[in-house]
C-alpha cells in the first residue's frame, strides 16, 4: 500500500536503536506511508555526533540541544550553535525540564535551558521542549521569552487547561502515540480541542508507543496511527489533519 498523504513526524530518535540498525527500511517505510519529513532531535554530545550522518538523508531534518536529562554536561553557545550550522538544523532541541528525573538538579537544569533559549532566539531556530514535572517553571522562563521564542512542547499528554497557557506563550502542542490509547482521556481531550494551526504530530520513536505498539517497535510510519487517531477525535479525516499538521511543521521548521 502506497499512500500519497503528506505526514511529517516532528520527533522521532533515528539515531537510537533499533531504529538506526534498520535505517533504509525505516526511512522506506516511513515514505510508503506518506511521511514526507522526520525531524530528528539530538540530546546530548553523543547525539550531537550520531545525527552528522543523518542530516543528509532525503526528508530528514535534524535538531540539536541537551536534555534536561544531560544538563551537567559541559557545554557552550559557541559548540551549540556550530553543531546547528553544521548540521544545518532546523531547532534546537530537545531542551527542557524534568524534575521527575532522580537526583535532578533544578538550577543547573534551568540556567542550561535559559542559556539554549537564548541560543535559538540569537538563530532565529524554533525549540523542542521536553517537560516532566516542571510546567510552571518552564512557562514563566518562556514568558520572559515571549514573543521571541517559537517552537513546540512535545509529547503533550496533559489536559486543555495546561495547553491554554503554553498556546498563550505561542506553542504549538505536538501528539504522539498516547492519543491512540483509549485511556489516555487528558490528553485526548486537549488533542480534541487545542486549536488547528497549532497542532502537530509524532511518534517520538523509539521512546513511547502507540495503543498496540510497543515502544521498540514504533516507528516514523506510525504517525499514520497518530493522525487516523487524531482525525477521530477531532471529527474530521486523516487527509485533513495530514494537511494541516504538516503546513503547521513545514511553517515552524521552515521545512522545504
Ligand atoms: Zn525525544
Amino acid at each position: 500500500m502506497h499512500y500519497d498523504t503528506m505526514l511529517i513526524d516532528t520527533h522521532t530518535h533515528l539515531f537510537m536503536e533499533p531504529l538506526r540498525d534498520d535505517l533504509d527500511g525505516v526511512l522506506a517505510r516511513a515514505a510508503a506511508a506518506g511521511v514526507r519529513g522526520c525531524v530528528v532531535p539530538a540530546y546530548d554530545l553523543e547525539s550531537w555526533a550520531a545525527i552528522r550522518s543523518l542530516a543528509d538523508r532525503e526528508n530528514v531534518h535534524v535538531a540539536g540541544g541537551l536534555h534536561p536529562w544531560v544538563a551537567q554536561q559541559p557545554w557552550d553557545e559557541l559548540q551549540l550553535g556550530s553543531q546547528l550550522q553544521d548540521t544545518a538544523a532546523v531547532a534546537v532541541g530537545e531542551i527542557g525540564l524534568d524534575f521527575k528525573v532522580p537526583d535532578y538538579d533544578p538550577v543547573r537544569q534551568i540556567d542550561t535551558f535559559r542559556r539554549q533559549l537564548a541560543v535559538a532566539v540569537d538563530l532565529d531556530l524554533p525549540v523542542i521542549l521536553h517537560n516532566r514535572g516542571a510546567f510552571e517553571e518552564m512557562a514563566d522562563i518562556l514568558d520572559e521569552f515571549k514573543g521571541a521564542v517559537r517552537g513546540v512542547l512535545h509529547a503533550y499528554s496533559r489536559g486543555p487547561e495546561l495547553a491554554e497557557r503554553f498556546l498563550g506563550l505561542g506553542l504549538h502542542l505536538a501528539f504522539g502515540g498516547t492519543i491512540t490509547r483509549p485511556g489516555a482521556r487528558r490528553a485526548r481531550r486537549s488533542a480534541a480541542m487545542i486549536p488547528e494551526d497549532r497542532l502537530l504530530l509524532e511518534t517520538d520513536s523509539p521512546a513511547i508507543g502507540l495503543h498496540d505498539i510497543l515502544p521498540e517497535n514504533t516507528e516514523p510510519r506510525h504517525v499514520r496511527n497518530v493522525a487516523a487517531a487524531m482525525a477521530d477525535l477531532r471529527g474530521t479525516n486523516l487527509e485533513h489533519i495530514a494537511k494541516v499538521t504538516s503546513d503547521n511543521a513545514r511553517r515552524l521548521f521552515k521545512l522545504p
